[in-house]
């Protein structure tokens, strides 16, 4: 049986949902295999958190020059798997860490790469929406392995429990890939909420917030869902960049997006228009993010929000 490797983010803690998102796709294809990268000694414990899934084996490798060089070194690790045990295709979480590995394993390896697929056939047939989700484009690699970068929340989680093999392999990272250091680096804040691109729900605020985004968060804490913003909310400095939606922020697909005094430009829609269900809060009926919502309110946001709200907490307790 053919062999696809999986690389998502297994963290010390546990796969998250995108790496069994991965998982699911990959097994249309073929047997999944998970790759770890960790650092000396911590290989073990950070693929004992691995069970669920359809995976397989788990191709455990142990180096601390993943955390000293980075992007460089885990791609030198996945080009010199990818060479010497040749999987049919590699599939990547679309994030950008994933996207810049996926490029470098392609180059090394001879290889095609497709990138933000949403959609990947058993016959590696992958599709990607395109100019705002307003096209579908379905493409095969033609040369060299697979290598696909799957957007997350486009596939549902196959989350059966897994006992995979364990195979250890030692690496030497090459010279070429250590040339840039890591000197320090800090992680994340991270709030309570559901990191935006792999959220199920996701509630965006926008110009209309006028820079309050007390009843957006409000809203977005009684879903456990995500906060995004448009990119006027972030120029003007009223949400982080890190939460833009769109063409120059990310990119979600999450079951449920709820934008709130945003009008939908085509550059807001292009982060978001592949979101399951869409439902929008705006003041003007004529606001032309109304053309692709599922449902919507023409209302004042901070008066439709509390309500939404309350409504929701009632419904819980
Ligand atoms: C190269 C380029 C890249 C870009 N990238 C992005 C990107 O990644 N993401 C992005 O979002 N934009 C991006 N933009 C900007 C984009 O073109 C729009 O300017 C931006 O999306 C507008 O944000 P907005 O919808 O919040 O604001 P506006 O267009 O000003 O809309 C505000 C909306 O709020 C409504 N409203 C006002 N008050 C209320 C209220 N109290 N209650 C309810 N509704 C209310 C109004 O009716 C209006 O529809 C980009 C632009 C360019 C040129």
């Amino acid at each position: 049986m053919s062999q696809v490797f999986i690389l998502g983010d297994f963290s010390g803690e546990k796969a998250t949902k995108t790496t069994t998102e991965l998982a699911t796709a990959a097994a249309r294809i073929g047997e999944v295999i998970g790759i770890v990268f960790a650092p000396v000694g911590l290989g073990a414990s950070m693929a004992a958190t691995i069970n669920s899934g359809p995976i397989s084996k788990l191709i455990v490798v142990e180096s601390n020059d993943f955390a000293a060089h980075g992007v460089a070194a885990l791609a030198d690790a996945l080009s010199q798997l990818v060479s010497t045990q040749s999987p049919v295709a590699v599939l990547i979480a679309s994030h950008a860490l994933g996207k810049e590995i996926a490029g470098r394993v392609a180059v090394e390896t001879l290889s095609g790469i497709i990138t933000d697929a949403v959609d990947i056939s058993s016959d590696l047939t992958a599709t990607q929406l395109v100019f705002g989700g307003s096209t579908t484009v379905h493409s095969k690699i033609s040369h060299g392995i697979s290598i696909i970068t799957i957007r997350p929340n486009s596939f549902e989680a196959d989350n059966s429990p897994c006992a995979p093999e364990i195979e250890n392999v030692a690496l030497v990272i090459s010279e070429k890939s250590k040339k840039a250091t890591i000197t320090s680096s800090e992680p994340p804040i991270k709030g309570g909420r559901p990191e935006l691109t792999e959220a199920n729900i996701v509630v965006s605020g926008g110009r209309g917030t006028d820079g309050n985004f007390s009843a957006v968060e409000a809203f977005a804490d009684s879903l456990g869902a995500a906060v995004g913003a448009s990119r006027a909310a972030t120029d003007a400095g009223w949400y982080p960049h890190s939460h833009q939606v769109g063409q120059t922020g990310k990119t979600v697909s999450p079951q449920l997006y709820v934008a709130c005094g945003i009008s939908g430009a085509i550059q807001h829609r292009a982060g978001m228009q592949t979101s399951k269900t869409i439902v929008v809060v705006n003041k003007d009926p004529e606001a032309p993010i109304f053309d692709i919502s599922d449902f919507g309110v023409v209302g004042d946001l901070f008066a439709v929000l509390p309500a939404a709200t309350e409504g929701v907490l009632a419904r819980k307790s």
